[in-house]
């Protein structure tokens, strides 16, 4: 199964569209890469580690951390990409006016009503963030920060519920490395 046309040139524009809306921003990783490496890395996880197929979940992906960190409304997805992404874009999104602890754990409470895609996303997100933490974590993380956000990642992923997958296991496999690298 592949993405047609009209799918391929919505990806391309939510490339364009993400990487316009993070422009100057930058991740907490050593390095301080450009933070669209991040969507694109998410995007990546779906499509080659999980051979996610759906188009509604790449794009939504991409886009994923727009509602979040940047000055992008429902409304300009929507007009832009559809209301099927704008709403899993939405349901992936914290809501920033809480406190960064009440935000963790809302995540945890609602990881199992998310709709398919939307745990998708969640997870591929935990992956490429877990990676992180383990290989090129912010400078000043203390070992015990970065396990308590392993923990917290799995309570999140649990709470997924979703069944085996390739994307479920390649996470436990990294959530172990990272335990093992991080004693
Ligand atoms: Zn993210």
């Amino acid at each position: 199964m592949s993405l047609r046309t009209n799918e391929i040139s919505l990806v391309f524009k939510a490339f364009s569209f993400a990487a316009e809306k993070h422009i100057g921003h930058r991740k907490r990783d050593q390095k301080s890469s450009p933070y669209i490496n991040h969507p694109i890395k998410v995007a990546d996880t779906l499509w080659n580690i999980g051979e996610v197929r759906d188009a509604i979940t790449i794009i939504s992906a991409i886009l994923h951390d727009t509602l979040e960190h940047t000055d992008t409304t429902l409304r300009e997805l929507g007009s832009n990409f559809g209301s099927e992404v704008s709403s899993v874009v939405k349901e992936v999104s914290d809501d920033m006016s809480l406190p960064e602890q009440l935000r963790k754990r809302l995540q945890i409470e609602h990881a199992p009503q998310l709709s398919e895609r939307a745990k998708l996303i969640k997870l591929a997100d935990k992956i490429c963030n877990i990676h992180d933490k383990i290989h090129s974590p912010p400078k000043n993380w203390s070992l015990k920060k970065r396990k308590s956000y392993l923990d917290w990642t799995k309570e999140v992923v649990n709470n997924l519920q979703m069944k085996d997958s390739k994307l479920t296991l390649y996470y436990e496999r990294l959530l172990k490395q990272g335990y093992e690298k991080l004693k």
